[in-house]
């Protein structure tokens, strides 16, 4: 587990990838833990891609639990590894414990762009396709804390309730976003520090340095807390809060609008013309009931910023976006609310702004919830 793994790399890629183990042993295994127990299942692809050497795997992995990968994605974690692809299997890890998610699907840029392989995937309907770069992105963005909560909900999902020990067997690097000992030591002292969780240190002999894990009642008070924090996940709704302006309307019409309804969502704008300078009680109703709340800081409106604040107060996944003009950005400094400590998706172009933001919902919110049949039907 966790050895020194590196993919052979060849003219073409093979198959199956190939990894080799520090004494020398081949074998394949999980690209993200590099557990050598993995089940690995070749996807087809058309026989034209295969002659160029992509291929696409579904892979179930006893510790990070199902995903599916496109080649370039699986080429790109290979020539990564470490870090980026620890941080995945956490990633997998939770979408495999909590039973509201499904299983994701990693993409590069190839394969996002133009790939019969993604097309076969969605046909299958069965994973998220999600792009790797935007999930690193997002993942590598958490903060000690945010990270400590997410493991924490890791651990609440594995364990049947406050006063059950985990059992040892279920413990994996995967929970805990790691490939390292030491990291899951020290994560582990913080988690009880907090008085989250309880556990027993253990020097050698097993896989992880903790065992006898259990959450206390404060740990599960804060994971229902974590839990509040994330309403609507059952909303189809995605808010826009923009500049209301003539120059905004390309932007609006071929990049939020476009992004939010391919991701699968609804999107909202509410014309405000008539309430400048007003709260308005519904523009209120309709951000509580939205999955997320798109926020394009363009212009630096106060109505904008107050929409943000009313979303963020409410535990609503904010985005914030920005057009990637230095004045634009120097403007937005400038302002008595500055929300550059935000993770802002800058955008040049409407088109732009459509392939950023989208790549930004599927992997910071994911899919939205699946319509009915009839509902869907009723669309046609
Ligand atoms: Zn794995």
């Amino acid at each position: 587990m966790c050895a020194d793994v590196f993919l052979m790399k060849s003219t073409a890629w093979t198959w199956p990838p190939v990894f080799l183990e520090k004494g020398g042993i081949k074998k394949p295994g999980c690209i993200l833990c590099a557990d050598g127990s993995v089940s690995l299942e070749i996807l087809p692809v058309s026989s034209e891609r295969e002659r160029m050497g992509d291929f696409a795997l579904h892979c179930e992995c006893r510790y990070c639990g199902e995903y599916g990968i496109a080649a370039d994605a699986y080429c790109f974690i290979a020539e990564d590894r470490r870090r980026g692809a620890a941080l995945l299997s956490g990633y997998v890890k939770n979408r495999s414990l909590d039973p509201r998610k499904i299983s994701p699907f990693f993409c590069g840029k190839e394969s996002l762009s133009d790939s019969p392989t993604v097309d076969l995937v969605q046909k299958m309907r069965k994973w998220e396709v999600v792009s790797l770069e935007n999930v690193l992105e997002f993942l590598q963005s958490r903060s000690v804390v945010q990270r400590l909560e997410d493991i924490l909900v890791n651990l609440c999902l594995l364990s049947g309730g406050w006063t059950h020990l985990i059992d040892d067997r279920d413990l994996s690097f995967a929970l805990y976003c790691s490939s390292e000992k030491r990291e899951v030591f020290e994560l582990h002292k913080e988690l009880n520090e907090r008085g989250w969780t309880e556990c027993q240190f253990v020097t050698s002999g097993s896989l992880l340095p903790v065992s006898n894990v259990r959450i206390t009642a404060r740990g599960w008070e804060r994971y229902e807390d974590i839990l509040r924090g994330m309403p609507n996940v059952e909303s189809r709704q995605g808010f826009i809060a923009m500049w209301m302006n003539p120059s905004m309307d390309e932007a609006f019409k071929e990049g939020f609008w476009k992004a939010i309804g391919e991701s699968g969502y609804d999107p909202l704008r509410i014309d405000r013309e008539h309430f400048i300078n007003k709260i308005d009680d519904e523009i209120m109703a309709q951000i509580r009931k939205s999955r997320f709340v798109v926020v394009d800081v363009t212009g630096s409106r106060q109505n904008v910023l107050f929409e943000a604040g009313f979303a963020m107060g409410l535990g609503i996944p904010v985005l914030w976006t920005c057009k990637n003009e230095e004045a634009e950005v120097k403007k937005m400094s400038e302002r008595l609310f500055d929300t550059r400590q935000f993770n802002h998706i800058l955008w040049d172009s409407p088109e732009d702004l459509r392939t950023k933001l989208r790549a930004r919902i599927q992997a910071v919110i994911g899919s939205a919830p699946r319509r009915s049949l009839e509902e869907k039907e009723g669309n046609r």
